[in-house]
């Protein structure tokens, strides 16, 4: 495994981390949980991904149990959280930052997982409702707290970002040290251009999201939707709304250029994230064993990734990048 700073900041963490999103509570449980925690971490995965409204906090209870089954070394691993979309539907519970929200959510969290505290923690979105300088303070004093050791961001602009880092920096508080976008081969943006003077300027770093696309860089949407699959779930209409039919077949054209290098298309699609050296993490996903074997194997394969190989990923996208510009 590779270890990378988190961006500025003296801790580090593998290039390929595990997330729970969708999977826990529906079709991951504590058993599964904990035997794909174990296998990440023995391969040397050292970050483990949740949010409070992943499976309305289910997902947290899920990973603290399993964590606590495993009796894996606290200091040995991160654990993350991120905070916005709350658990309940009160005027100052939901889709917001404001002090109130994050200084109970933080000990929701904290008894859910079972933990003393969290290692990162996440404004999920930002908030236009709440001023900049409360969430800042907020998120400086659950750090001071000692609930959560670095704070960052979630899906925040560049401009956002940087407004609350010079507030940190004028008032001498914790400053965001990390953010977490989407990365992956058809979506590029924010990390490669919007972000770009970021890096330099504050020290960020980056745990990126979804580098399958929700599994559809692995290809296996091209011909249809399996049964079982994420596109497949009950109450996740709105994820397929967002690949278009012609996105979804022409993925099975990073097939050739996989195999070619000896390796499938799930693992090329997350190699090319690890090439970014913005990117601190890749934080993967699965739902079996097998994808998490599969998935980490993808660390072999960067060194392949050479700029004749990056360009035939290109041309063979081009298309569905195309789609994917004009697609909200
Ligand atoms: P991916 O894009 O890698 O999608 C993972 C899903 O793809 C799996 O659950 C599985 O779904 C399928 N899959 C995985 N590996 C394979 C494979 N080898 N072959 C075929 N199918 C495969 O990542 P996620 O979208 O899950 O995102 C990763 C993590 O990022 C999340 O768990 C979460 O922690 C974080 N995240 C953060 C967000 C944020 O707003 N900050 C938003 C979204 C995610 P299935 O088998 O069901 O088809």
């Amino acid at each position: 495994m590779e270890y990378r700073r988190l961006g500025s900041a003296g801790v580090k963490v593998s290039a390929l981390s595990l997330g729970s999103w969708v999977t826990y509570g529906s079709q991951v449980d504590i058993d599964a949980a904990a035997a794909m925690l174990k296998a990440a971490y023995d391969q040397g995965v050292n970050f483990f991904d949740n949010a409070e409204s992943y499976a309305g906090g289910k997902s947290e209870e899920i990973m603290g149990a399993a964590l606590k089954k495993l009796g894996l070394r606290r200091s040995s691993y991160l654990v993350s959280t991120k905070f916005y979309w709350g658990l309940h539907e009160g005027p100052n519970e939901k889709n917001t930052l404001n002090r109130k929200y994050l200084m109970q959510a933080i000990d929701g969290s904290l008894k859910r997982f079972g933990l003393e505290y969290v290692d990162l923690v996440f404004c999920h979105r930002p908030d236009p409702n709440t001023p900049m300088e409360e969430v800042v303070w907020a998120m400086n004093d659950m750090v001071a707290s000692g609930k959560a050791l670095y704070w960052g961001t979630s899906e925040w602009s560049a401009e956002e970002i940087r407004q609350a880092w010079e507030i940190a920096d004028r008032r001498n508080l914790r400053k965001p040290q990390m953010e977490q976008p989407q990365y992956n081969l058809l979506f590029r943006d924010r990390v490669e251009k919007e972000y770009q003077r970021l890096y330099g300027d504050i020290g960020l770093g980056l745990t990126t999201w979804s580098p399958l696309a929700s599994g559809i860089l692995s290809g296996k949407y091209a011909k249809g939707i399996p049964a079982g699959s994420r596109l497949s779930l009950p109450g996740y209409e709105w994820l397929k709304d967002r690949f278009p039919q012609d996105v979804l077949t022409s993925t099975a054209a990073l097939d050739p250029i996989a195999r070619d290098l000896g390796a499938t298309a799930s693992q090329l699609a997350i190699a090319w994230c690890v090439k970014n050296p913005h990117v601190s993490t890749v934080i993967t996903g699965a739902s079996r064993l097998e994808q998490l074997d599969e998935n980490l194997k993808a660390l072999d394969l960067v060194p392949k990734l050479t700029q004749p190989v990056l360009d035939a990923i290109d041309q063979a996208l081009a298309p569905a990048l195309a789609i994917m510009r004009n697609h909200v």
